[in-house]
Parts: structure tokens; sequence; C-alpha cells
């Protein structure tokens, strides 16, 4: 069939951004729209099917069709089924059959996968892990998601609803509280919200009382970013922030590279914005807590793709799914 599209979805709380894709991973044209999902899932969902309609019509008028829909959704999915099990950013999406509401109503497939998992997708396809067989990835954001790609292949496990969630890799049992109810995990250092509670203990325990960071903190105007701005500019807790994450992160990669016998992670996500803050503390944990790895020949990456890994992720799903069952 001549001149086919996917479209790729990304479902975040606050926004489902569409994208038209052809079948080498060139995005033709992009969608972005507020998800809210206060007027109730169904609501939510129609908008989502107008998005791809929008998109379906698109690929009319460049003499193309759609031979399917990508779906990457943060949380737990089931995704033999297409089923939102529990998203944390989409909380009233609970065992919710996205997937098949879509596909009754477009009449096209639709395939679903945790956005850390399609992120790891897209990059394996056409950004940083192209022609890597083996590889960690990691996405901080305001939590921390991950993925394996093994033998060049997204690793699904036994399909429980979550795999590669390296951000509950509990580094430290009595560490910070994490948002999964357990203490200590890799989010609970490394991602947007522990970098915030990290300077919102310092403040409340007398440790940052005055300067930029302070005033941030009491006028509640703290943000990752602008913990990143103060840490360039020298502030000293918001450079602990930020070595903190950076020990956090190489502990975890050291712990993986050394039980799976890899050596590259790709790390992506908003917060990996603050690479030059994170990474020497990344690079001297992940030496300190190896035996077996020469470090040396640790590859640690960042994103090429940014935003669009996920949704190139998710329309590589659809790629992936039809060459499974046409053979
Ligand atoms: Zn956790």
């Amino acid at each position: 069939m001549g001149n086919e599209m996917v479209i790729g979805v990304d479902l975040g709380g606050t926004h489902m951004r569409t994208a038209l894709i052809d079948l080498s991973g060139n995005i033709l044209r992009r969608q972005k729209t507020a998800t809210d999902i206060s007027h109730g899932v169904q609501q939510t969902t129609q908008r989502l099917i107008a998005e791809c309609r929008a998109q379906m019509v698109a690929a009319a008028e460049l003499g193309g069709a759609v031979a399917g829909i990508g779906l990457g959704v943060a949380g737990k999915v089931d995704h033999k089924r297409g089923w939102v099990i529990f998203s944390p950013n989409l909380p009233a999406m609970r065992d919710y059959p996205l997937g098949p509401e879509i596909e009754q109503s477009l009449g096209l497939p639709v395939l679903m996968e945790n956005d850390a998992n399609a992120f790891g997708s897209g990059e394996s396809w056409v950004g940083a892990g192209r022609g890597i067989p083996n590889w960690v990835g990691l996405t901080l954001g305001t939590g921390v998601g991950g993925c394996l790609i093994l033998n060049g292949k997204l690793w699904n496990g036994d399909d429980l609803g979550f795999v590669g969630e390296i951000g509950h890799l509990i580094i430290h049992p009595e560490g910070p509280p994490c948002a999964c109810g357990l203490k200590g995990c890799l989010e609970a250092h490394a991602s947007g919200s522990a970098l915030l509670h990290f300077v919102a203990d310092a403040a409340t325990q007398g440790d940052l009382t005055s300067g930029p960071l302070y005033e941030l903190w009491n006028d509640g105007k703290l943000n990752a970013r602008e913990i990143y701005h103060c840490s360039v500019a020298g502030d000293p807790v918001a450079k602990k922030a930020f070595s903190r994450m950076g020990w956090a992160l190489g502990l975890a990669l050291a712990n993986l590279f050394t039980v799976l016998g890899i050596r590259t992670a790709i790390i992506g996500g908003g917060v990996s914005a603050g690479w030059d803050q994170f990474i020497e503390p990344l690079r001297k944990s992940l030496a300190e807590h190896s035996s077996m790895l020469v470090v040396a020949d640790a590859v640690i990456q960042r994103s090429v793709l940014g935003d669009d890994a996920a949704l190139l992720g998710a329309a590589r799903l659809v790629l992936e799914h039809r060459s499974l069952t046409s053979i």
C-alpha cells in the first residue's frame, strides 16, 4: 500500500499531543491540545478521537492513509488489551478501555504503551539509541520513568502492566518518601518533585534562609527550572539537590549495568535539561559503585528526540505490531 502513515499520541495529564508520522520516522504534522479531564473521561476520549480524525484528514490531503494509532500513556497500562489500568496524571482514567474505544470510533488498529517505554521505542528507532542493541532509558520529569532495550527490543517482562520501573529502584531504604508509597526510590531523589522537596526541606529546616532560591520557595514559585538556574548561579542548596540527583542516578545505573552486563544509558525528559548540573556527580557515583564495569566504557547519553521520543515510539508500535501479525 503506497504512502502509508501512522499516528503517534502522547497522552499526558496536561496535554495530549498527536503527530502524523511516515514509515521512516519523519514527523509530517503535529498537534497539541489541553487534556482537561475535568469534564470526564468520555469527553477527553472524544477530544482525542477528534484530534486523531484531524490527523487522518491531513494524511488524506497529503495523498496518504493512516495504518494505525500508537498511544503512549503515563502509568500502568495493559498493552495487550489497550486499557489504561492506572495513570497518576489522569487518575479518572482507571481501568479504562481507551484503546478499544478509539479503535471502534476510527476503525483503525490502536496500540498502547507506557510513556517511558514509548520513549525507549522512539529513541531506539530514530534517536540516540539507534543501532545500540542494549541500553537503559530514563526519563526525568515530575517522576522518573524507565525502560530497558535488550537485544534491540523493548523488554516487556511477564506482561504484568509494569516493566523497567527504574524510578522505583530503592536506593536508600530510609530515604525520602516516594509517590509510590515506599521510601528512598530513585524517583524520590532524581525527579523534578525530588528537587522541589529537597529545597523545601532545606527551607523548613533552616538550612536555606535567604537569597533567590529562598525567595522562590517563600513565594510558592519553586520549580525544577528555577532550581536549575539557582544551581548554575552557585546556590549551595540548589547545587546539593542536583548533586544528590546525580549520585542517585549513578548508583542506580551502576547496579543496572552490573546486573545486565551492559554499559549504555540514554536519559531524556524535561528535567534532563539540567544535565550540566548532575552529569559529573552521576559519573563519579557510577565509578564509585561499579566493581565489574570498566567505567571508561560506560556511555551516558542525552535523548536527541526530546518531546518527540514518545510520539515516535508510540507510532513505531503500530509498525512493529503489523510486521508481527503479517508473518
Ligand atoms: Zn517509588
